[in-house]
């Protein structure tokens, strides 16, 4: 099994260090875990992310550790970044100067509203969330026809609170992923909505299985924000993938992904 959305405290809203976390992927025993720290170039929402000077450290800290645990286990750097397109170029730059092994686009934020909080979920009425979700799912159209990314994240997050998606959001989303399925992006099948008001992994079914049908690539992540979370809801993924039919997850290096064939029985329960 493995587990590509990896945080640490360094982006300011999780818990433990990277070395607490490869150890409780061991104790599972995971294959391969991506370290997936928080980015963004937007001033108004790094705070959720890590510092942009922080970086070299962060690539250079699991370098080492990539090499002190490589007989136990795999260890890919990679990196979530809030994709916006006034920043682009400096993703891009930032991206060629370090030799990362996946870099994820996700969207978080929306006119500096953050999507996914339950605050602001309680506080917007049908049509705000109706009109929230299709700006949420233009974005993730722009972020997937960039082409700076490997790998899109949680693509339904927007529904974490239980509100289902708006037709028009979803039409967008598939289109999303056909473009992936076309340029060889992988698409996140998330846990984390597992523990969330919805209940279900992001995407949803319906958009997982469109996934299937266009061919487009996917990779599983438990976005776990503390080292008690790695792995978390992996085998619950990887059975609903295997349910629809899926019979491949795709791995990386180096920015390069390569399909391998998803095992019958994962061999790791969650706790
Ligand atoms: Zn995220
Ligand atoms: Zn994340």
């Amino acid at each position: 099994m493995i587990d590509y959305h990896i945080h640490t405290l360094l982006c300011n809203h999780a818990e433990g260090g990277m070395e607490s976390c490869i150890q409780r992927a061991v104790e599972m025993g995971l294959e391969e875990i991506c370290f997936l720290e928080h980015l963004s170039f937007d001033p108004a929402i790094r705070s959720h992310a890590m510092d942009i000077h922080e970086v070299p450290f962060y690539f250079f800290s699991l370098q080492r550790l990539k090499q002190k645990y490589e007989e136990k286990i795999s260890i890919l750097a990679g990196l979530e970044i809030d994709f916006s397109q006034p920043f682009a170029s400096a993703i891009e730059e930032l991206t060629h100067l370090f030799d990362f092994d996946l870099i994820a686009g996700s969207v978080h934020f929306v006119d500096g509203i953050n999507i996914a909080s339950r605050r602001h979920a309680a506080q917007m009425d049908d049509k705000t969330f109706e009109k929230l979700s299709v700006r949420y799912a233009s974005d993730i159209l722009a972020l997937v026809q960039s082409e700076l990314f490997d790998v899109a994240c949680h693509l339904d997050v927007i529904t974490k609170n239980g509100r289902s998606l708006p037709s028009e959001a979803k039409a967008l989303l598939k289109e999303a992923i056909s473009n992936m399925g076309q340029t060889g992006m992988a698409l996140e099948v998330n846990a984390g909505g597992l523990h969330h008001p919805i209940a279900a992994c992001y995407p949803c079914t319906e958009l997982i299985d469109h996934a299937l049908a266009c061919k487009t690539p996917l990779t599983t992540g438990s976005d776990a924000h503390r080292p008690m979370h790695v792995g978390r809801g992996i085998p619950q993924v990887l059975d609903l993938i295997q349910s629809l039919g899926g019979t491949q997850i795709t791995r990386f290096k180096k920015r390069k992904g390569r399909p391998m064939v998803i095992p019958q029985a994962p061999g790791v329960q969650t706790p």
